[in-house]
């Protein structure tokens, strides 16, 4: 540990956000970074516990207490390194990721806890900017061959680790673009596109192959690509949106979260959709059905496309701005989070069912909501742009899945065995296509995980 006193020392500084007035004016991402020397300073504060919960907090296993300590020493490719040992993305985690680390971190139980987040970022981008992650395309091929079908954080975590294995790994994507809703559906404010797009020229230049605009399923078959290659890995996420299926859901100015997202992200990234095709809320009341991050990401959006107000309705009771009783450290906080799209000026509401949409002259013009609590009381509210987002519910089985004959669980998701292979020979499965909708960094751990189990499976044909 560098400092062994640096918690008493140094107090929490997180880099902050830049101010709501200037940011609602663009995409560009929200967070600030600190300069290195705080940044470093920041690291020290990490005590190298003797038993590390952040790391049993972390689900890729990140070695906490060992990159912070060798940040914190001013060497930043070792901690690079380090980083890079368990996790492939270590710059998509240190921008989105919840920090279950942090909320087990050992400070937490002062709430104080490590800025552990923003240590991995600043840690990876200070190496992206030094050139020490450079392309090291591996030394010997298998000759064997793996298809990952689905390009986002399971589905890349997949392909990078079995191309750095020696497999010839080809990523399938049914849209333009790589990296499922890392690029399609988070907005730009909360992660830069330009950090997929880094990360995917190095894993070309180490031989991974991408083909991007092929719906495998449809514009080439399943049992084809099980023909070959020699494992196939199946990373299509959980896409299939909850639907709200009460009176008045057929009115015009209601879509689902992703259909919202997905089409501001394309026009950012320079796609012309037509102006009847949009859907926006430029002058609109908008109401965001759902109270997760998706909501989140509608609510900021709404804003920054010019809503006269937002308003975010969740079914669920408001959390406690505290940890209750039953939810101790170092658990997950089961507490109220306000993101910054909250902050940039929205209404929220908890504890609110919605019991129909009402329209005039085929647009809807109010929700009717009840509380689920006694006495129910009714009332409407008044919006012209409903956004959906009540999370996902499982894989489309239209298609791929229908077409190879895919097992699936009570969830209705692949159903995998502990080798995180589906009924079908050499088909495995990983990320939200088997787990259900969860974060970026379960995906890649996923993604990690499936790829040994594959590589343990075409070596087992080798010796
Ligand atoms: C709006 C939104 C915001 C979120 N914000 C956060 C956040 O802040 N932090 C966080 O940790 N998590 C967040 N999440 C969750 C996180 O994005 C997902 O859990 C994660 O992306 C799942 O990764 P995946 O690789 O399993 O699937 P996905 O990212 O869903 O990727 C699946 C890919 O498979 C492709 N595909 C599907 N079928 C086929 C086919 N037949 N042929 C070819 N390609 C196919 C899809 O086009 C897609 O690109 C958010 C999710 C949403 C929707
Ligand atoms: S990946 Fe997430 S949980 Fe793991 S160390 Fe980074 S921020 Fe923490």
């Amino acid at each position: 540990m560098g400092d062994p006193k640096g918690f008493l020392k140094i107090g929490k500084k997180p880099a902050g956000n830049r101010p709501v007035h200037e940011r609602i004016g663009d995409y560009s991402e929200v967070e600030q970074t600190l300069n290195s020397e705080d940044r470093m300073l920041q690291a020290s504060r990490c005590m190298d516990c003797g038993i590390p919960f952040c790391h049993w907090g972390c689900p890729v296993d990140n070695l906490i207490p060992e990159w912070n300590d060798l940040f914190y020493r001013g060497d930043w490719k070792g901690a690079c390194d380090r980083l890079h040992s368990t996790n492939n993305f270590p710059e998509f985690t240190g921008r989105i990721c919840p920090a279950p680390c942090e909320h087990s971190c050992v400070l937490n139980i002062g709430e104080d806890p490590v800025t552990i987040r923003e240590n991995e970022v600043a840690v990876v981008e200070r190496a992206f900017a030094e050139s020490y992650i450079k392309p090291v395309p591996p030394e010997i091929r298998t000759g064997k061959k793996v298809a990952v079908i689905g390009s986002g954080p399971a589905g890349m975590a997949a392909a990078d680790q079995l191309n750095k294995a020696g497999h010839s790994v080809t990523l399938f994507e049914k849209d333009e673009k790589i990296g499922g809703l890392l690029r399609f559906g988070i907005p730009d404010f909360k992660l830069n596109k330009r950090t997929i797009d880094r990360r995917l020229e190095v894993m070309v230049a180490e031989g991974l192959e991408i083909r991007t605009g092929i719906e495998v399923g449809r514009d080439i078959s399943g049992k084809e690509i099980i023909d070959q290659y020699d494992a196939v890995c199946l990373a299509i996420g959980a896409l299939r949106p909850r639907d709200l299926t009460v009176d008045g859901r057929e009115l015009d100015g209601i879509h689902f979260a992703m259909e919202y997202l997905t089409q501001q992200n394309r026009i950012n990234d320079g796609a012309y959709v037509a102006y009847d095709k949009r859907i926006t809320a430029k002058g609109r009341k908008v109401l965001v059905i759902g109270g997760g991050d998706t909501g989140s990401d509608c609510v900021g959006t709404a804003i920054r496309q010019g809503a006269t107000c937002v308003t975010q309705i969740e079914i669920l009771p408001k959390p406690p701005e505290k940890r209750a009783d039953d939810n101790p450290w170092p658990y997950f906080a089961k507490t109220l989070k306000t993101t910054t799209s909250h902050e940039e000026g929205c209404e929220r509401m908890w504890s609110l069912s919605t019991l129909r949409f009402i329209g005039m002259q085929h647009r809807v013009t109010h929700a009717e909501v009840e509380e689920i609590d006694f006495p129910g009381t009714r009332q409407q509210i008044e919006t012209d742009l409903i956004l959906l987002a009540m999370g996902f519910v499982h894989p489309e089985h239209e298609g791929l899945v229908s077409e190879l004959g895919i097992a699936l669980n009570t969830r209705k998701n692949v159903e995998v065995d502990n080798r995180m292979a589906t009924n079908i020979d050499k088909v495995f499965a990983t990320g939200d296509a088997a787990n259900g909708a969860s974060l970026v960094v379960t995906a890649i751990a996923s993604g990690r995980k499936v790829a040994k189990k594959i590589d343990d499976f075409l070596l087992s044909f080798v010796f």
